[in-house]
């Protein structure tokens, strides 16, 4: 049977401890979860890269437009102003005579040069003459202007005056102006005499620019006769060019719309700049440019060499938080996932280990239980027995009795009742002791204050047949600092119990026997000395005297074994202590007992 239950009980604990490691390792962190927050990490960077790429790939388109629109604007309006070039030279051939001043201003206020074209400072008329041809060429324009002269004077074959010039307010310095005297202005102008095409010159600073900024000039030829001709016949029929003198400032803010406010552009002919908003010190300036290019075109006979790099606005129009937005609000995912899935498992491990230390307290406890089971079997058994024995001895007594009775035998009746008498008080100090002993677990638990002296007087009136029998005497000494605060019930029984052991194992013997209590009270606790000069507790049997129905020697007690249990009962309850110290004719027990009332 007994080895059928240890094995139920081990198949239990070995059940028990497999669930708890599968539930340990179910409410654990796993790869499962793991996966998860990799997944979640995996689709957060994904995220954020396709986002930041979109926003790349936006930005480059961005600039990639805003990078045409400038060159588109520039190439179209350089159309433009050819067209209106060729215009004044088509004017010019049909007239076919040198016009007169008053004419071209009446051509430049019939196409409103600066309302139509804003950002050419001109249109101008330059005829090509032979050195020789122009002194009659100045007194012929001194007629209707008298203060039109041909300069600065040079070595080249040909002169190229420039003779008329619209809107004039603007151009007056450059009216006589004779563009060979200077090789960038008279190489351009040959270029397109020999081509019949419309050229511009390398960089120039205009005459007429007060700021001396970069600018160039703008030629379309015009012939005497058809235009259709080879390089010899242009060179000889070349009769003039029509010329549009530029600024480059102006030109390019003419052009420049709020489109191209992103980029900054830097506008080259070889070394030289025509245009440079590249600066610096410009507020819009990025010292990191999210983009960068630089393009050629062929403009005119010239190679315009384009920088355009983005700049701040170009920057704050395309920054774009939403892949940081992504990346930051993924990872926070990410992160509480982890803290809720480190939380949960944490909780169940603490759940676990509840319900581990919910197991040991059961298991403490059905030990508990089973010991006192098993104590309480002993206490059954005990208690039958020690209360049979004196009844079988009493029994037997009144029948030796009743014999001598009846054969009138009084004296020896007289001993079987004396020796009932004894019996019978053994009887009653076991049920009393019984009877503390069952009560001793309900006592009033009421920590109240202590009169030392009463509990001293209450022992000594309790226990007074008892001191005349064995004429022991009692004396006690109290020293007392501070009020003291215990259980005034379990106190006083711990008392008795320990004095009525002092006289009932008194020595015979002796002639002055004693028991002395000595009492020191503190606010902390009460040191409680008994002392008496009986017969001393044998030492083999000093391990056990706590223990319960332990009687040292039978033949010298009444008692039931039961007073010392008791005793240690109360101490514990009152968590005190006791310790004893015994030899012939002097045994010493010492009790500490806490103070309920601590001071503060
Ligand atoms: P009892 O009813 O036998 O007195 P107790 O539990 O009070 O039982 O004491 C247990 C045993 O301890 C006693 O039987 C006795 O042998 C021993 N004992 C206790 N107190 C004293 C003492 N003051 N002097 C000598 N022996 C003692």
């Amino acid at each position: 049977m007994g080895t059928g239950k240890t094995l139920d009980l081990e198949n239990e604990t070995l059940q028990n401890k497999e669930e708890r490691a599968r539930l340990e390792k179910a409410g654990a962190i796993n790869i499962f979860h793991w996966c998860v927050i990799l997944l979640s990490l995996l689709l957060t960077l994904s995220a954020w890269y396709f986002s930041k790429k979109q926003v790349e790939e936006k930005s480059e388109i961005r600039f990639a437009r805003a990078t045409a629109q400038v060159k588109n604007l520039i190439l179209e309006r350089m159309e433009k102003y050819e067209n209106a070039l060729w215009a004044g030279a088509g004017f010019l051939r049909t007239v076919n005579r040198e016009i007169s001043f008053r004419e071209w201003a009446d051509y430049g206020k019939t196409i409103s040069i600066e309302k139509k074209y804003p950002g050419v400072n001109g249109i101008g008329v330059v005829y090509v003459l032979k050195p020789g041809q122009v002194p009659a060429f100045i007194d012929e324009q001194k007629k209707e202007r008298p203060y039109f002269k041909v300069y600065p004077q040079h070595k080249n074959p040909d002169c190229l005056v420039v003779t008329y010039i619209e809107p004039l307010k603007d151009n007056v310095k450059a009216i006589g102006l004779d563009l060979a005297h200077e090789e960038n202005r008279y190489t351009a102008a040959k270029k397109a005499r020999d081509t019949g095409k419309a050229q511009i010159t390398a960089p120039i600073v205009l005459v007429q620019d007060e700021k001396q900024t970069p600018g160039f000039l703008f030629f379309v030829p015009f012939y005497r006769g058809d235009s259709n001709l080879t390089v010899e016949e242009r060179q000889k029929n070349i009769w003039g060019i029509v010329s549009a003198p530029f600024v480059f400032n102006k030109l390019i803010k003419g052009v420049l719309t709020k489109n191209t406010q992103y980029v900054d552009i830097r506008i080259s002919d070889k070394e030289e700049k025509l245009y440079d908003k590249y600066k610096p010190r410009q507020e819009n300036y990025d010292p990191n440019p999210l983009f960068q290019q630089s393009i050629n075109i062929h403009m005119y006979g010239r190679n315009w060499k384009f920088d355009i790099r983005s700049n701040l606005s170009f920057r704050n129009a395309v920054s774009n938080n939403q892949p940081l937005t992504i990346l930051i609000s993924g990872l926070t995912i990410d992160l509480l996932l982890l803290t809720l899935f480190i939380l949960l498992s944490k909780a169940n491990q603490q759940a676990v280990n509840y319900a581990d230390s919910l197991n040991r307290e059961l298991r403490e406890k059905q030990e508990k239980l089973s010991q006192a089971n098993e104590e309480l079997t002993q206490f059954n058994y005990r208690t039958s027995h020690d209360l049979v024995a004196p009844l079988k001895t009493i029994q037997g007594y009144i029948y030796l009795a009743k014999d001598d009775l009846k054969e009138d035998d009084l004296e020896s009746a007289v001993s079987y009742f004396a020796m009932i008498e004894n019996q019978t008080l053994s009887l009653i100090s076991l049920v009393n002791s019984l009877l503390n002993l069952c009560r001793s677990d309900h006592l009033n638990g009421k920590s109240e204050e202590i009169d030392w002296k009463e509990v001293i007087e209450n022992c000594t009136k309790n226990l007074s047949s008892m001191l005349s029998n064995h004429q022991v005497k009692i004396e006690y000494e109290i020293t007392q600092n501070k009020i003291f605060f215990t259980q005034k019930v379990r106190l006083q029984q711990i008392l008795e119990n320990l004095i009525s052991n002092g006289i009932k194992y008194s020595d015979e013997n002796e002639n002055d026997r004693f028991v002395k209590v000595k009492i020191e009270s503190n606010s902390n606790e009460a040191q409680i000395q008994i002392e008496d000069n009986g017969i001393g507790i044998d030492p083999k049997h000093q391990a056990r005297i706590f223990e319960m129905f332990f009687r040292g020697d039978t033949s010298k007690s009444y008692g039931s074994g039961l007073g010392m249990y008791l005793v240690q009962k109360h101490i514990e309850f009152l968590q005190g202590k006791i310790s004893f110290d015994s030899q012939k004719n002097k045994t010493q027990f010492v009790v500490f007992i806490p103070n309920t009332k601590l001071e503060k």
